[in-house]
């Protein structure tokens, strides 16, 4: 987790009830029909403004001057050439190990740290860019976005309140994926086409795109990266590639350049260094304690509970999904008031509340409940909170009432376990980074990954990381993707 986000939910729920209020006709500037739009452009740049520094806190930016200004660069230029290039668009690098490129409404793109590392060259990157400015000039998001953050974001919001937390404990494990906005398939599929159109014009071969979605479809079929918006709503990933090949041809032969850039050496060169997966500075779980190195805390995970780490909470469940507990940073300048402002956010009836002092910190524990009026269930909650080094943190334990003193138990471990972290061990881990490896002699990839040390274990990770296959041969002097600490 990371800085106080928690609350960016309830603003954007607001947000989501005000735009379905607010219906309007307007030309669509791709295709010049006129359609339904649930937002009028001043609203659909308003909540893209409202939403983005939302979405900055909640992930946090990367911080790389050059890879920002690239994309800066390959973003603006693709705009003027857009079909909306009077908008004002903004182009961040998201500090996520998620594998993900997304737009908001009014000219908002998003590249994950992820997608990145991923990406083999500038022209794939390109295909992407093109795709997610393609969904803000064919005004997807406008469509889409109300409606779907509406549904998704009040999941969380609404999950204290919700007879149907059980299923919650399972949800948490798709993680900030839940953020992400899908589209239907139509709308991917128009957004493909703007994003070879749009990638061509700026001189990138569109080709690359197609290759990009065998990346994205090697790591859905591997099962541990989520990729949500890409592949989620095209069930035939092959037929998808052949489109958008099909596609770069023709918009090859339409445009006058006769050469389309590419560039793989440049890409990598330029992400030498990137950081690799999660980032454990940002938290960790070793042994059944949680380590948080940047904000320097520690407290023990019940046994045999997951633990899903989110930039704006920390959420763990048992395998059985009937109890939740979940960390995140209160809103409130010290204990005693972050216990009235969580009383007043999720409704809830105190039961008692006392004063405490854990491990030498100020908190305050509160019991509470809430009753679910449609289905008579009582919800029950033990909170902590917790001043440390200026911040206030809230650690929620809840589940049904008639469960909870199975869990009261476990709940208080962790909330009296809550401590100061000062190991040094502990505080100085390091993230893995992307390193650009020459290749010396002629060879192929699954050698040259063993000649760099690359453990047999990973080069499978290593060859989609690369983009090839491990028997792809190689010659020498070309590039290639290792990971080191
Ligand atoms: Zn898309």
């Amino acid at each position: 987790m990371r800085k106080p986000a928690f609350f960016l939910y309830l603003r954007i729920l607001a947000l989501g009830l005000i735009a379905l209020h607010l219906q309007s006709c307007a030309t669509n500037p791709v295709t010049g029909k006129s359609q339904l739009m649930l937002l009028s452009k001043d609203q659909e740049i308003a909540l893209g403004e409202q939403s983005d520094p939302e979405i900055v806190a909640a992930f946090g930016r990367y911080d790389n001057e050059e890879i920002q200004n690239f994309i800066n660069e390959k973003g603006q230029q693709m705009a003027r050439v857009s079909h909306r290039p009077e908008l004002k668009y903004e182009f961040k690098v998201l500090d996520s190990p998620v594998v993900n490129a997304f737009a908001l409404p009014g000219g908002y793109v998003y590249f994950t740290r992820g997608i990145l590392a991923h990406f083999n060259n500038e022209a794939e990157f390109a295909g992407v860019l093109g795709h997610e400015i393609g969904h803000i000039t064919a005004r997807h998001s406008a469509q889409q976005y109300s409606r779907q953050i509406l549904a998704q974001v009040g999941l969380v919001a609404g999950m204290v309140l919700s007879e149907d937390f059980r299923q919650y404990a399972g949800l948490a494990q798709q993680g900030i994926g839940l953020l992400f906005l899908k589209f239907g398939r139509d709308d991917e599929s128009e957004s493909d086409r703007l994003g070879v159109e749009y990638s061509t014009r700026i001189g990138y071969d569109a080709h690359q795109m197609a290759d990009f979605f065998g990346t994205l479809k090697r790591l859905s079929d591997q099962g541990g990266q989520s990729i949500p918006t890409f592949l989620s709503t095209h069930p035939d990933p092959a037929d998808r590639n052949r489109k958008v090949d099909q596609l770069a041809s023709q918009w090859q032969q339409k445009t006058s350049g006769s050469q389309y850039n590419v560039n793989r050496n440049e890409y990598l060169r330029m992400i030498d260094g990137l950081t690799y997966g999660e980032d454990p500075r940002q938290g960790y779980v070793e042994s059944g304690v949680f380590y948080h190195p940047e904000l320097k805390f520690q407290y023990p995970i019940p046994s045999g509970w997951r633990v899903n780490n989110m930039p704006s909470q920390v959420q763990m469940a048992p395998e059985d999904g009937k109890a939740l507990m979940l960390l995140t940073l209160a809103s409130g300048q010290d204990p005693a008031q972050a216990a009235d402002a969580m009383l007043q956010q999720y409704q809830l009836t105190q039961i008692s509340r006392s004063n405490e002092t854990v491990n030498g910190l100020r908190a305050v524990s509160v019991l509470a409940e809430q009753a679910n009026e449609q289905t008579q269930e009582v919800v029950s909650i033990l909170a902590y909170l917790i001043e440390y080094e200026g911040r206030v943190y809230q650690i929620l334990g809840m589940s049904y009432k008639q469960d909870f003193n199975t869990y009261t138990a476990r709940f208080r471990q962790t909330m009296e376990g809550f401590r100061k972290l000062t190991d040094p061990s502990k505080m100085n881990v390091k993230p893995e980074r992307i390193r650009i490896h020459r290749v010396d002699k002629d060879t192929n990839l699954r050698a040259a990954l063993q000649e760099a040390g690359m453990p047999g274990n990973r080069h499978e990770e290593l060859a989609i990381l690369n983009g090839m296959e491990l028997n792809q041969p190689l010659t020498r002097g070309m590039l290639i993707k290792v990971v080191e600490k």
